[in-house]
């Protein structure tokens, strides 16, 4: 696969989107992050500029419609194309069925489905146009083009407590099986990765809390809390040609938790 691919990173600025970022930028691609967090995106992006490469920071709210359009502006004055879309930013807020505020619902929604919607179609449009106007059969065989959303074990299983977040999660998992369908003849592929616990910022209330964390792995048969790099390897395997015939998927990466019905006997 060509080095030279360029990679767009929603929330790349820290955690799991961090981690990918790391992992492009160690193969020569040529990164883009793009994340509302001004501090740590420019600080991601100076931390992994090479002498020869520099990655890339634009400060974007996925959620909003300008917003994505002056980061696709960006990426095309600077790079001139894209080949790679990890659709990573994401938020939580606590609140059930009788309990969570509408602003919370719409800020969560907002960010974790409409974000992912805005940046995708801008991803897949700027993937087409190249792939129509290229007429470059080897790229679509080698699977250069592919498109990684950051779904989640809560696609598939539920916290009460956070109805938002999960009912965002389900939505991406369906969001990637038809996308998948729709860019499948162009040769770019759309799957989703679907983390268990892993130690960053939206966990951190838990995994600092020791009797939430207990909790976290008695339903974690592997038995820690992942570390971002073990989710960014994922990210790079479903962007390479070794995953060339994998599309529409969601591949889980959740320490043994969805196996596992109850809880891991106590050691
Ligand atoms: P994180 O909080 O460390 O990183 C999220 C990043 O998204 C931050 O840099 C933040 O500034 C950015 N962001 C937030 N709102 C944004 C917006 N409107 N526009 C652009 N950027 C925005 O959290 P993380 O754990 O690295 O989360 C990354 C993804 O992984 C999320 O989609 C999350 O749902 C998913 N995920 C995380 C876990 C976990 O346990 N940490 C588990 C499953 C799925």
């Amino acid at each position: 696969m060509a080095n030279e691919r360029v990679v767009l990173i929603t929330g790349g600025a820290k955690g799991i989107g961090l981690a990918c970022a790391r992992r492009f930028t160690g193969q020569k691609a040529k990164v883009i992050i793009a994340d509302m967090d001004e501090i740590a995106g420019n600080a991601a992006a100076h931390d992994l500029s090479t002498e020869a490469d520099a990655v890339l920071f634009v400060h974007c709210d996925v959620s909003d419609l300008l917003s994505v359009r002056n980061l696709f502006a960006q990426i095309r004055s600077s790079f001139g194309r894209l080949d790679v879309l990890v659709n990573n930013a994401g938020v939580v807020a606590a609140g059930n069925i009788l309990s969570l505020e509408l602003d919370d619902y719409d800020h969560v929604m907002g960010i974790n489905l409409r974000g992912s919607f805005l940046v995708a179609r801008e991803a897949a449009k700027q993937m087409v146009a190249q792939i129509e106007t290229e007429q470059d059969s080897n790229r679509t065989y080698l699977s250069q083009y592919a498109i990684i959303n950051m779904s989640s074990v809560n696609a598939v299983m539920a916290i009460a407590d956070q109805l938002a977040y999960v009912t965002t999660k389900g939505g991406l998992n369906q969001m990637t099986k038809a996308m998948a369908l729709t860019l499948a003849p162009y040769g770019i592929r759309v799957n989703a990765v679907g983390p268990g616990s892993v130690n960053t910022d939206i966990l951190k209330a838990v995994a600092d809390n020791p009797d939430a964390k207990q909790k976290i792995l008695s339903r974690t048969p592997l038995g820690h809390i992942a570390e971002p790099d073990e989710i960014a390897g994922i990210v790079q395997f479903l962007a390479s040609a070794d995953a060339s015939y994998i599309t529409g998927q969601c591949l889980y990466a959740d320490g043994g938790r969805l196996a596992l019905n109850y809880t891991v006997e106590p050691a």
